[in-house]
This record gives C-alpha cells, structure tokens and sequence, in this order.
C-alpha cells in the first residue's frame, strides 16, 4: 500500500444555487519518501487537494488514506493531531510571525511536538546560521522561505506540503529552496508534495501528477528524477 491514496476524493462548495465542483472524483497514490509535484492551472483544484492532505478541510465524498488511515473519517480532535505531529507546510507568503525572530518562529512551532529537531540547528541546516536573531522584515524573501522550511522541518513531519514554494522567489532562490525539499525526501524520508503551475519544477519529482478542472488528467512514474542542482 502507498504512503497516501486518494480515492475517488470529491470537494463539493454549495453556494446558494451554484455548485461548485473543486476535486472531481481524484484518484491517485504518493508514495513514502518520494517528491511528487501536482502540477495545474489555478482552479485545477490543487490547493483543495492539499487542503485535505494537511488536514485542514474535509471531503465531500471519498477516502483519504495516509499511512494506512482515512483522515477522511478523522474528527476535529484527531485532526488536529494530525496536523501537529505529521504534517508540515510551506507556503508561498511565508506566514512567520511578524515580531518572533526567526529562531522563535522555528520554536513556536515546535514548542507542542515531542521529538522536534534543535531550532538552531534545523536554522543551520538552511543555510541560516548569522540570521537567526533576525526578524522576518530583516530577511530577504528566500530567507523568510528557508526559516518556514527550519520551521517545518523542526518537526520531523513524515509529510511536507508546499503550495508554489518557489512562487514569489527568483529563479536561482527557488532553486535553493527546491533543493532543501529534495533532501529532506533523500535524507529524512520526508514525503514531499508540492503544489504549482510552474511546469519547471516537475523534473526532479518522482512522480508528476497533472490536474485540471477538478480532475486527475494524467499521472506519470519518473524513475530517474533530475536533481535540481
Ligand atoms: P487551485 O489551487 O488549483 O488554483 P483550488 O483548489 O484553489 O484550485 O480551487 C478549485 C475550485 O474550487 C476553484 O473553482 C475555486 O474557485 C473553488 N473553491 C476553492 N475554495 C473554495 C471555497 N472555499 N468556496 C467556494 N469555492 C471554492
Ligand atoms: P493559496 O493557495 O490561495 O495561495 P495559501 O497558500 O495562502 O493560499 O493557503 C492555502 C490554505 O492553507 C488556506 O486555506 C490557508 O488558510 C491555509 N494556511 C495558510 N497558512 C497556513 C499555516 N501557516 N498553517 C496552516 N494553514 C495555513
């Protein structure tokens, strides 16, 4: 059994007399440790895919399996956590705390997980060693992308959910970036999934899946990723 499956995944928005079909019946398999990248146009549905993922909505319709359980059926208090202890994410507009240095933005997040890595360290690790006293203002964008990658990592979550972690950065610092998920895959058996409409970023994923409409479009196996270097 793979790491998460999907099946026949439906997110249904009633409003009023419209209804809107966010995920159509999405079917498809990540497996553990793998870098997989949903790629699609905005309104393909992508960010309700990881939504879901993360815990942080629910299906209309359809299982969500992720290691072997149905986070579908999960209530409010399993969700949380979930969220908590097996999920990390990173997002497109940073989302630190505003006046927490970057060190005490990394330990907030950590301060209610019981095995969490060393705030200083994990900073380290990105790159962010002479930065850690700073505050987000003080750090320019690659760098607020690197506390919040200390800042999930510190967690050792078992699965990393990123929606366009490179979207607001130049190319050469999404490049950084995308290389510090790739081996958070190689080196911690991270399950990565990242969410884009940028096609670039889909070498070096394990496995590419394309949505559209709501919809699965295609799923394609590469065996032999290009590492992002
Ligand atoms: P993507 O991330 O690929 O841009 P989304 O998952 O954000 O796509 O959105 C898929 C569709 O669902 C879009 O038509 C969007 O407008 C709709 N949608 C997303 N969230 C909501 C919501 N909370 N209420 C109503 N419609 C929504
Ligand atoms: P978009 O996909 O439109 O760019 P965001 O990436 O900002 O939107 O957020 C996607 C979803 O994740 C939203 O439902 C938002 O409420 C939620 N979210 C954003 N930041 C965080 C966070 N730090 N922790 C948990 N959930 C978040």
């Amino acid at each position: 059994m793979s790491y998460i499956e999907l099946i026949e995944e439906s997110k249904i928005y009633q409003m009023g007399e419209t209804t809107i079909t966010a995920n159509d019946k999405v079917t498809f398999a990540i497996e553990e440790g793998d870098v997989t990248v949903i790629l699609g146009p905005s309104g393909a549905g992508k960010s309700t895919v990881l939504n879901i993922l993360g815990g942080m909505d629910s299906p209309t319709s359809g299982q969500v399996i992720v290691d072997k359980e149905d986070i579908a059926q999960f209530n409010k208090k399993e969700l949380i956590r979930y969220r908590r202890e097996s999920v990390g994410f990173i997002f497109q507009f940073y989302n630190l705390v505003p006046n927490l240095t970057a060190l005490e933005n990394v330990e907030l997040a950590t301060e209610i997980v019981k095995e969490a890595k060393d705030a200083t360290q994990t900073l380290q690790e990105v790159g962010l060693k002479n930065r850690i006293h700073n505050f987000p203002a003080q750090l320019s964008g690659g760098e607020q992308q690197r506390v919040t990658i200390a800042r999930a990592l510190a967690k050792k979550p078992k699965l990393l959910l990123c929606d366009e972690p490179t979207g607001a950065l130049d190319y050469e610092t999404g490049k950084q970036i995308l290389m510090l998920l790739e081996n958070a895959a190689r080196n911690e058996k991270t399950t990565v999934v990242i969410i884009t409409h940028n096609s670039l970023i889909a070498p070096m994923a394990n496995r590419v899946i394309r949505m559209n409409d709501g919809k699965v479009t295609s799923v394609v196996d590469q065996p032999n990723p290009t590492p992002v270097a």
